[in-house]
């Protein structure tokens, strides 16, 4: 099934305890649409500036990725920039130059409008809501995922966003600042009268958890010997997710359990290298490796 991502297509620079590097191809969808392309071709709608080559666009194009959606402006593209903590678990944002990303209007090709399933990252809600409104009809499954930024900045517009959502994908500090609830099982119940009836609640280092109106479910992230750059888990974590959902095309708690188990398995590539390189080039038969290894990692009997 169709799968759409609309988001940031950025340059980072990133500096771990591990290495450093100046420029390097990021950005929330840059991610998400590489980790879902190991599942299924993918749709973006971005904006870039004139800094953006076709040695990055070769990226894209040598995954089955759909690049009609891609607006390139006159300027830079948005560049980010960070540094980690020693343990990796904090972030500090050095820089954030939003350049032709300010004033990004997605516009979906016509031929995108109808993609049964759409991830809606981290923008602007105001825009995310404009993205599902262009739609012909309503998608199978939609999901949002948003920052601190846009709870505190502007509330009312990303709540009038999530009445269109099925499921809500952040971290638990995001969690509990838009519910004003410290448990995460409250929250979720919170968050459910908003729209939702699924949040994925991603937790770094400590994998993630679902909690769905019916069932609740955990996976950690897979334990590595080395993790190089963290940046882009999150969004990778996402793009397993619904890459995986929309290949199988059905939703229900079976597939939602794997989802989340191939979204931790992405997103454990991502982290062993700087920028896309690791992810952009893993293999089908890695990942399905690494899911099997998972699946010992967490088995027990009763
Ligand atoms: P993650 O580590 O999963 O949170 O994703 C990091 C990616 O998000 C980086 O590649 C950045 O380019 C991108 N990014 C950082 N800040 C923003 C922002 N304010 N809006 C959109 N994308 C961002």
């Amino acid at each position: 099934m169709s799968l759409l991502v609309v988001g940031s297509v950025a340059f980072d620079a990133i500096e771990t305890p591990l290495g450093k590097v100046d420029r390097t191809l990021g950005g929330a969808a840059s991610y998400f649409a590489l980790a879902a392309s190991h599942f299924t071709p993918v749709r973006i709608v971005a904006v870039v500036g004139e800094d953006f080559t076709k040695k990055d666009e070769a990226i894209f194009r040598g995954r089955k990725i759909n690049l009609d959606g891609v607006e390139h402006a006159v300027g830079k593209s948005f560049f980010w920039s960070g540094r980690y903590s020693m343990n990796m678990n904090e972030r500090t944002t050095l820089a954030t130059e939003l350049n032709v990303f300010s004033n990004f209007r997605p516009t979906l090709p016509d031929r995108y409008r109808d993609s049964e399933f759409v991830f809606l990252g981290n923008i602007d809600p105001t825009l995310q809501r404009s993205v599902l409104q262009q739609m012909r009809r309503k998608p199978k499954v939609a999901a949002l995922d948003t920052m601190n930024y846009w709870i505190s900045g502007t509330p009312d517009a990303l709540k009038e966003a999530l009445k269109d959502i099925h499921i809500l994908m952040i971290n638990d500090d995001e969690t509990r600042q838009l519910t004003g609830e410290h448990n995460l099982l409250r929250a979720a119940k919170a968050i459910f009268k908003m729209g939702p009836r699924t949040l994925v609640i991603k937790r770094g280092e400590h994998g993630a958890l679902m909690v769905h109106d019916k069932f609740i479910f955990s996976v950690p992230a897979f334990p590595l010997e080395e993790v190089k750059d963290p940046t882009g888990a999150g969004d990778s974590f996402a793009g397993g997710f619904m890459g995986y959902l929309s290949s199988v095309g059905k939703i229900n708690e079976k597939t939602l359990r794997s989802a989340m188990v191939y979204g931790s398995v992405v997103g454990s590539f991502t982290v062993e290298s700087f920028g896309v390189k690791r992810l952009a080039g893993v293999k089908r038969s890695e990942i399905a490796a690494r899911a099997r290894r998972f699946s010992k990692l967490t088995a027990f009997t009763l």
